[in-house]
């Protein structure tokens, strides 16, 4: 029996465990790996993810930069499928960068190694197969190692499986919808010409892949992270296969195939599924909360999910240590924890969905980017939007699409 258990130590399981941990609340942490392990992830991490860092050791992220796997990004430029291309910083006038790229074997390994074996019991290479109610209501797992099974029962789920989604899948039994999740793959590649000096990602949106994005996000020592996500109900619709519209990309898009004439892939790509934050529901129920990517929090437009899985994992701790203190695990006192995320992210998820809608139509997408690409006043508002979040809500501002017409 154990009072609190978390599922997965990916961002969101470890960010959820530093935080029980700082309210000296013991748990258990279990994954199916052991560390350092590798994620398929385009492995760009966002101010929003500085910000959780800070929040968790003042005075870290200014010393990120002194780690050579953490590669500073000064921006973001975008390509519209008819080649148009905006090329915006994070920040007006940025001292210390807002983003970096790190591989997430690097990033988790990172997080991992902090945790605090006083209040963290953790158990590697164990998997989650099974998930049942007792007749309390509380949750029993199963859990396997290869050579054996165990069965625990716990009062507080936290579950932070990611895109496997333990509760969703094996207890309540309803998968993702595919309007609400992409196929992504990723690789990576070395020797690919004109990569950014100051780091900036690359998003290239396409004709044939709407939604979604091939990506090039620069690395430490000239390689980068390259990747195409695009959302599962185009893919389906669409019939696309993943794997050959990467390669017929970098073959024989106008920029792609001169930029990667030289390149070497250093991995083949691998897929994996994102659950965007668009998708509907509560994110807790009775004796559980949901976490990251198992609670579907990805942003709809940029595919980022690492920001989400860190504040989603600290507000995760928070309830639970409500929870424990009124000894009431019921899904109307845990709805405490939706209302905390959707206070957070509502606003800026139903935004992002609006984008991924706009990205969809690839001549309305040509036709922002041509319009930015000749605004200032566009490009600072953009660069507004990447350093405060609230800013983005100029999107639901009539004046802001009238400026964009007119302007
Ligand atoms: C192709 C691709 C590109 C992406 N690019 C970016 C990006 O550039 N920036 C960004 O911010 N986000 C990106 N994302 C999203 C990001 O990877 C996720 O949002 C993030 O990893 C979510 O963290 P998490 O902790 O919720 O889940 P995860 O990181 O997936 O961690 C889940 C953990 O649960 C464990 N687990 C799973 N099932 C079980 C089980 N049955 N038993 C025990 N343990 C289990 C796993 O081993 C894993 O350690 C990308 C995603 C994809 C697929």
């Amino acid at each position: 029996m154990s009072d609190i258990l978390i599922t997965g130590a990916g961002p969101a399981g470890l960010s959820a465990a530093h935080w029980l941990s700082r309210q000296h609340i013991p748990h258990l942490l279990i994954d199916q790996s052991s560390f350092p392990r590798d994620k398929i992830c385009g492995d760009a991490i966002s101010e929003k993810v500085l910000l959780e860092l800070e929040a968790l050791w003042p005075g870290s992220s200014a010393g990120l930069g002194k780690n050579p796997a953490f590669h500073p990004s000064f921006g973001v430029r975008f390509v519209a499928p008819d080649g148009t291309e905006v090329q915006i910083p994070f920040k007006e006038n940025p001292e210390n960068p807002a983003g970096y790229v790190v591989p997430r074997l690097e990033f988790d390994h990172f997080l991992a190694q902090k945790l605090d074996s006083d209040y963290t019991t953790a158990l590697w290479n164990s998997r989650v197969t099974g998930l049942t109610k007792t007749e309390l209501g509380e949750i029993q797992l199963e859990i396997g190692n290869g050579a054996s099974t165990r069965r625990i029962t716990t009062r507080l789920l936290i579950d932070a499986s990611g895109e496997r989604a333990v509760v969703r899948k094996k207890l309540l039994r309803q998968p993702f919808s595919r309007q609400h999740f992409s196929a992504g793959l990723r690789s990576y590649y070395d020797g690919i010409r004109g990569l950014h000096k100051q780091g900036f990602i690359e998003l290239f949106f396409l004709s044939e892949a709407q939604p979604g994005y091939f990506w090039i996000f620069p690395q430490a020592e000239g390689r980068a992270n390259v990747g195409l996500g695009i959302l599962s109900s185009t893919v389906a619709r669409k019939k696309i296969n993943l794997r050959r519209l990467f390669f017929d990309l970098i073959a024989h898009h106008p920029e792609l195939k001169t930029r990667f004439a030289a390149a070497r892939p250093l991995t083949d790509p691998t897929g994996w599924g994102l659950p965007l934050g668009s998708e509907k529901g509560p994110r807790s129920g009775d004796h559980f909360l949901l976490c990251g990517d198992a609670g579907a929090l990805i942003d709809p437009f940029t595919g980022e999910g690492i920001g989400n899985a860190l504040l989603s994992g600290r507000l995760a701790a928070t309830q639970a240590a409500k929870a424990l203190q009124a000894n009431n695990f019921s899904a109307s006192f845990l709805a405490g924890y939706d209302s905390e995320l959707n206070a957070r992210l509502r606003d800026e998820l139903r935004i992002s969905y609006s984008l991924q809608r706009l990205a969809a139509r690839p001549w309305l997408f040509n036709f922002v980017l041509r319009k930015v690409s000749r605004s200032r006043f566009l490009q600072q508002t953009i660069t507004g939007m990447f350093s405060n979040v609230d800013s983005r809500k100029q999107f639901r501002n009539p004046l802001f699409y009238l400026r964009l017409l007119f302007g």
